[in-house]
Parts: structure tokens; C-alpha cells; sequence
């Protein structure tokens, strides 16, 4: 007998779909959460953590066993700056979309063995929830369930996070039992951080979704609707990792400035009343320069904020307009401006600049390269990435139908240089380069 479902999906169930709320109707079970290896040309833990199955993890173990393997995690192989880890990897054959790139690929996890061994250790879970993030990743996620079914012969296994909202046909190929479809907000506080013990930083969601509505952005699509969190609830959230050990937090906000005067400053006063200057504050998501005013940017300084990275995507009228014409010229350099007057250095100011639209002239990503080294910031190159479902998908699936039904050909790291072939792999390097010096 099934004792720990309360619907009839997991144990009757046809179909390859279920929900959250299914999953919240789990009862008595023992639960693995897992997150899988990354497979890319690159990867960098931004304060990376599987945020969604946290939050799911929490929601499920008051009636349930939750454990956790987060083969990210696992492979940690040295502390780097604000508590972030470094990732081991190990160099792998490139699958065969990408047989003509020049560009070593490698598995961003501990090897089978190790992980296999890990496991075997462990005491066989019922249902096993594995999450996914970019769509391009999914070879991890396969990867990770063959070894899972080949370990666990027993366990159900439920496929959710962010490729399989976006991809969820695709997701249904990959080998596990269920893939979750549609999204909800968390139905838990904060996430299940202490289930890798002692931790060095902490992570956070203000606010979920973002009012705007940029092209090329998948925001509106895993969070339909925006909702800001309510102060208590994000200080509990930060509360609940702090008493973990974290010292740094990063914010996975989309829109943290919007509404500053209700949310963002309140939390900040709070911030630096229960923890002064003990905590680091991180933002890896792009901040919305035009928010950035004088006391916004002596607020970020005072509050300890660490690592900002603005979104400025470009200069061009043409593509600022895909941008949802979020920041024009004068916004950003007046935002420099202010963050500069506040204590920040040129490399604190770093701003994202989208190369590789569909339709963008290159000359225009120098230009924007250009613009932020003359008003004072440091560029950082963003590579456009089609990703399924936004209005910017369908020109260039209709150029190279295979991205409908091969997720590899998404990857930002060499959609545009290798598969839509709007900039050149010189072209790109050359962008790359500017961005790492100022030329003379
Ligand atoms: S402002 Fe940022 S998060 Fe919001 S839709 Fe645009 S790119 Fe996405």
C-alpha cells in the first residue's frame, strides 16, 4: 500500500504531469531532494542554490523526511570571495550539437563514482524531487536520473524547476516519472538551508516576478504574477540563514529597487539595526538603475551591499525598447554617479550589456561597451540566449527551427557566435575584450 499520498496521481497516474499542489499532498514519505551536475562550456557559482526545491523541501518535511543532495555542492573545491565556493569539474566529450565549437566542455559536479557512493549511503528515498534550471543543462539532469533509477529502483522520480516550466514536453523524455508543470509561489518561509549544515551564505527572494516585460526575459513566464513579500517575511527568511552561519546574503530578486521607499529601504534600516555591518549583501541579478538615486546608493553602501551589477542591456533605442526601456543614457549615468559619490569603485559598478539579438548591429554593443567605460562603470557582457516562450524565441526559431526541439542550441555561451551566427566567434571575442580593458 501507498501510504504517503494523498492523491491518486502517484499511484493511479497516467499522466507524466503533476503540480505543486500534488506534491504538497505528499505525506509520510521519504523524501530526496536533488540537485543535478551542470554540463557546460562555463559555469560560476553566483551564490547559486536550488532555490525552488529549498523552499519545496521545507514545505514537504513537516509531514515527510526531506534529505539533500546538491551534486553543485558536493563538488566544492575552495572558498572563493563572500563565502561562494568553487566548483571541481572534469573535462567531458561534447555532445554532438556541438561538435564545432572550439571550446572545452566540462561536467561541473563529483564524478559518478562519487556520487554513486554517496547515495548507496543513503536510505532509499520513496520520491525523489529533482530540479533543473537552464534549459541547456539538461544533460546533467539526464545524467543524474539514470544514475538515480539505476541506485534507487524503487523511488518515484519527479522532475520541477525552471527547464522543465519551460521545456516541459522535452522534460517529459528525459526518464523520470512525473515532471511538474506550471509554477506557484513557495508555499514555505524561507528554504531548508540547514540541510547543508553550517553555511556561509544565505540567499533570498524579496519579491517574486518582475513588473516589466523585457523580450527576451523568461521572468514572466516562471512568475506570472509580481508580488513583493512582506518585510517580516523576508527578515525571517535572511533571520533563518543567518542563524546558520551566513554572513553573506544575495538577493535573487528581479526588481529589489522597485518600491523602495515601502520595502526596500525599511528592510535595509532593519538590516543594518539587528546585524550592523556583519553581513554582506549581494545582488547578482542586474538592479534597476533608474531607482538609483543619491540616497539609493548611500543606502546600498551604508547597508554593506558588496557585489551590485546594474542592468543597462544597451544604448540603442532599437534594443532598449526590448528592454522594456527600462534605463535610458542619462539614468545610468547619473546612477554611476551616485554610486560613485557613495564609496563604490569603477569594478563595484559592473553593468550587464546584451550582445547577440536577433537584429543587433555589433557596432551598437561597442557603443554601449564604450558608454559605460566613459561614465565611470565596467561592462560586462550578457550573451542573448533564445529562450523558449518569450517574444524574442520565435525569430530565431523560425531561422534555425532545431531550437524547439534541441534546448542545447539555447546556451547563451555560444547560441550566438556558433548556431545564429550573428556575430562571429572574433566578433564575440573582440566584445569580450573591450569589456576587459578599456581600449586607448
Ligand atoms: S526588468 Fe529584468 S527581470 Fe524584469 S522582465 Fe526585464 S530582464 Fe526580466
Amino acid at each position: 500500500m501507498n501510504i504517503y499520498v494523498r492523491t491518486n496521481k502517484f499511484t493511479a497516474g497516467p499522466s507524466a504531469f503533476v503540480t505543486q499542489e500534488d506534491l504538497l499532498a505528499l505525506r509520510g514519505a521519504r523524501l530526496l531532494g536533488v540537485n543535478p551536475p551542470v554540463r557546460d562550456f562555463a559555469f560560476m557559482d553566483l551564490w547559486s542554490k536550488p532555490l525552488g526545491l529549498l523552499y519545496l523541501l521545507q514545505s514537504l518535511r513537516a509531514e515527510n523526511s526531506v534529505a539533500l543532495l546538491d551534486c553543485v555542492w558536493e563538488a566544492r573545491a575552495g572558498l572563493k570571495t563572500y563565502g561562494r565556493q568553487k566548483t571541481a569539474k572534469h573535462e567531458i566529450e561534447k555532445p554532438a550539437p556541438y561538435a564545432a565549437v572550439r571550446r572545452r566542455y566540462f561536467h561541473f559536479g563529483p564524478a559518478r563514482e562519487e556520487i554513486a557512493a554517496k547515495l548507496a549511503k543513503m536510505e532509499a528515498p520513496d520520491v525523489i524531487l529533482v530540479t533543473s534550471v537552464m534549459t541547456y543543462w539538461y544533460l546533467g539532469v539526464k545524467w543524474i536520473i539514470e544514475l538515480l533509477r539505476e541506485i534507487f529502483p524503487a523511488a518515484k522520480i519527479v522532475l520541477g524547476g525552471v527547464y522543465a516550466s519551460l521545456c516541459p514536453e522535452h522534460a517529459a523524455r528525459l526518464g523520470a516519472d512525473y515532471v511538474v508543470r506550471g509554477r506557484a509561489e513557495p508555499a514555505a518561509p524561507y528554504p531548508a538551508m540547514d540541510l547543508y549544515g553550517a553555511i556561509d551564505y544565505g540567499v533570498s527572494m524579496t519579491s517574486f516576478g518582475c513588473p516589466f516585460s523585457c523580450g527576451y526575459c523568461a521572468s514572466g513566464i516562471l512568475w506570472p504574477r509580481y508580488r513583493r513579500r512582506s518585510l517580516a517575511e523576508a527578515l525571517d527568511e535572511i533571520g533563518h540563514q543567518t542563524a546558520l552561519g551566513a554572513r553573506d546574503v544575495a538577493f535573487y530578486d528581479d526588481a529589489l529597487l522597485l518600491g523602495k521607499e515601502e520595502f526596500f529601504y525599511p528592510l535595509c534600516r532593519e538590516l543594518r539595526a539587528r546585524y550592523g555591518g556583519g553581513l554582506r549583501l549581494h545582488t547578482p541579478n542586474g538592479l534597476h538603475v533608474r531607482q538609483i538615486d543619491g540616497r539609493c546608493a548611500q543606502t546600498l553602501a551604508e547597508s554593506n551591499f558588496k557585489t551590485i551589477r546594474l542592468s543597462l542591456e544597451s544604448i540603442d533605442p532599437k534594443i532598449a525598447r526590448e528592454s522594456s526601456g527600462k534605463v535610458a543614457r542619462e539614468e545610468y549615468a547619473a546612477a554611476v554617479k551616485n554610486l560613485r559619490a557613495a564609496g563604490y569603485a569603477p569594478e563595484d559598478c559592473e553593468t550587464y550589456i546584451l550582445a547577440g539579438l536577433p537584429g543587433q548591429d555589433i557596432q551598437s554593443v561597442k557603443d554601449t561597451i564604450n558608454f559605460v567605460w566613459d561614465n565611470g562603470g565596467v561592462p560586462k557582457l550578457a550573451e542573448f540566449s533564445p529562450i523558449p516562450g518569450t517574444p524574442l524565441f520565435e525569430a530565431p526559431a523560425q531561422k534555425l527551427p532545431a531550437l524547439r526541439s534541441e534546448p542545447l542550441l539555447q546556451n547563451n555561451s555560444v547560441y550566438c557566435s556558433y548556431f545564429s551566427r550573428d556575430i562571429t566567434p572574433e566578433e564575440l571575442q573582440e566584445l569580450k575584450d573591450m569589456t576587459k580593458r578599456r581600449a586607448l
